[in-house]
């Protein structure tokens, strides 16, 4: 019910909003990119394509058997640069393949996505009634019941759904649905770092422009280069990404280890806080988790990631602020210096990571178990596969002790995040194995904290309910917001 009723209100929330028109309300480049779905599952080749059409024939690219895509901007004297700037192809969203993606935008310019689906409703006669009105107009008739469902037009009642008698209330119903707004994945992360990278290069900064593969799928394509491209990487002395959230942050450690000096983030925060207004500034900060510049720390002396003012990036909520990034954060970012920026850090000293753990950050840092735990939750088409050994790698992982652990958990929280937990009312999919459909109800008590009493509660609501009702459960609970 809770759930229901805060979809009813986003959805109204969501109506209010106005549609983005491209090329009016955004850049005709931003909208392509954001109405463009790039999950790893579905490629990222239709976004590489808009990448490359926008900055037309003039511009040379290059693309890695992974799927990066590099553009090397010259300097006017035509050698090339010491910076690396970084972006993501991909995003996290892996749903609703082919689905219309809408850009909406509030009255302050915060951009948000939805997507349209058919919410169900009852209908008595020719008025639309909810679950309180419903139980009025069967207490009119002397009955009160638990539950209700309704089948060929009739709405019957039970207080036993399982093994008790469904009782005919006399009253005659229908479930009809109506398109409504539902909030979906902006993507955001990291087409706003792609859209600024292609900007930046509009404008003639030199730089290598890597807009790279699968970040979100423990960056597949950042880690490649890093180990396949090694001699490429040393030609930098800077990695910038643009794949941090909110307004202020110049990040000096990715999961706990150190990724550049102080002295250039410091210096990189007083060159863009000369265009930015004084409420809010760029700092450094410690707190960063993890991007595709953290690949190459023990390569390239100085890597950062820069705030770009996405957040709640990896839910339906998120959403940038669309003013800042086109009326501060661009030109602040065009006018930096790039190559006088300080270069202090030596990638060749390792630090140490979370909790002291004598940090070898090797591969980003995760083991191949890691990799097996960060690649292994796949969503095809709604369905989690190989979670098992991959719930037990993430045991295990994090058994192992303080390594990485902070990525760990964010990776964790991350994967937990897009998990469909099992409901008995919903019950499984089709296409799920007994073994997927076991994984799913580890998954639910894992990500859901259950205590062992709120496992027992689950497994007793799975009993009470029949699962020849659960269709018609389903959409009548989704009318109902149960
Ligand atoms: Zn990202």
């Amino acid at each position: 019910m809770y759930l229901h009723s805060a979809f009813k209100k986003e959805s109204e929330e969501l109506e209010q909003m106005k549609r983005v028109e491209r090329g009016k309300d955004m850049d005709s480049l931003l909208y392509d990119l954001l109405t463009t779905h790039s999950h790893i599952n579905f490629g990222e080749d239709a976004v590489r394509k808009i990448i490359t059409d926008y900055l037309g024939a003039k511009t040379k690219f290059e693309t890695d058997s992974k799927g990066n895509l590099y553009i090397n901007v010259l300097k006017k004297n035509k050698t090339p640069s010491k910076v690396m700037f970084s972006s993501h192809l991909d995003t996290v969203d892996s749903r609703n393949k082919g689905v219309e993606r809408i850009i909406l935008k509030t009255e302050d310019d915060w951009i948000r996505c939805a997507i349209v689906k058919e919410e169900k409703y009852l209908t008595v006669g020719k008025e639309k009634v909810n679950k309180f009105q419903l139980e009025s107009l069967a207490r009119k008739r002397d009955m009160d019941f638990d539950t209700y469902t309704v089948r060929d037009g009739k709405v019957y009642g039970s207080d036993e759904p399982l093994f008790g008698n469904w009782v005919y209330t006399g009253i005659d119903a229908k479930i009809k649905s109506e398109p409504k707004l539902r909030a979906n994945i902006l993507g955001a992360d990291d087409k706003v770092g792609c859209y600024i990278m292609c900007r930046m290069i509009e404008q003639g900064i030199p730089g290598m422009y890597v807009f790279h593969h699968g970040e979100e799928s423990s960056c597949q394509g950042s880690k490649y280069i890093a180990r396949e491209y090694k001699e490429f990487a040393k030609n930098f002395n800077y990695c910038i990404a643009f794949d941090r959230a909110g307004y202020n942050d110049i990040i000096t450690k990715q999961s706990g280890s150190v990724c550049c000096s102080n002295e250039f983030a410091t210096a990189l925060a007083e060159q863009m806080n000369r265009r930015l207004p004084p409420q809010e500034k760029m700092k450094p900060s410690p707190h960063g988790a993890y991007t595709d510049s953290a690949s190459y720390t023990e390569i390239i002396p100085e890597c950062t990631n820069i705030s770009v003012g996405y957040k709640s990036q990896h839910t339906d909520d998120e959403t940038f602020d669309h003013e800042w990034l086109t009326v501060h954060l661009l030109p602040a970012l065009f006018q930096v210096d790039w190559e006088s920026l300080p270069v202090s850090r030596d990638p060749s000293v390792r630090t140490h990571g979370y909790l002291g753990y004598g940090g070898y950050y090797g591969n980003y840092g995760y083991s191949a178990e890691d990799e097996e735990y960060g690649s292994g939750f796949t969503n095809k088409g709604g369905i989690w596969r190989k979670t098992s050994a991959t719930t037990a790698s993430m045991t295990r992982t994090v058994k192992r002790g303080a390594k990485n652990i902070r990525s760990c958990f964010d990776r964790y929280k991350h994967v937990m995040k897009n998990v469909d937990t099992f409901d008995p009312e919903t019950g499984f999919d089709d296409t799920e194995t007994e073994e997927m459909k076991i994984n799913r109800i580890l998954l639910t008590f894992l990500s859901e904290e259950m205590s062992e009493t709120e496992k027992a509660e689950l497994v007793l609501r799975a009993y009470e309910v029949n699962p020849d009702d659960v269709e018609e459960f389903n959409s009548y609970h989704r009318s109902w917001g149960l």
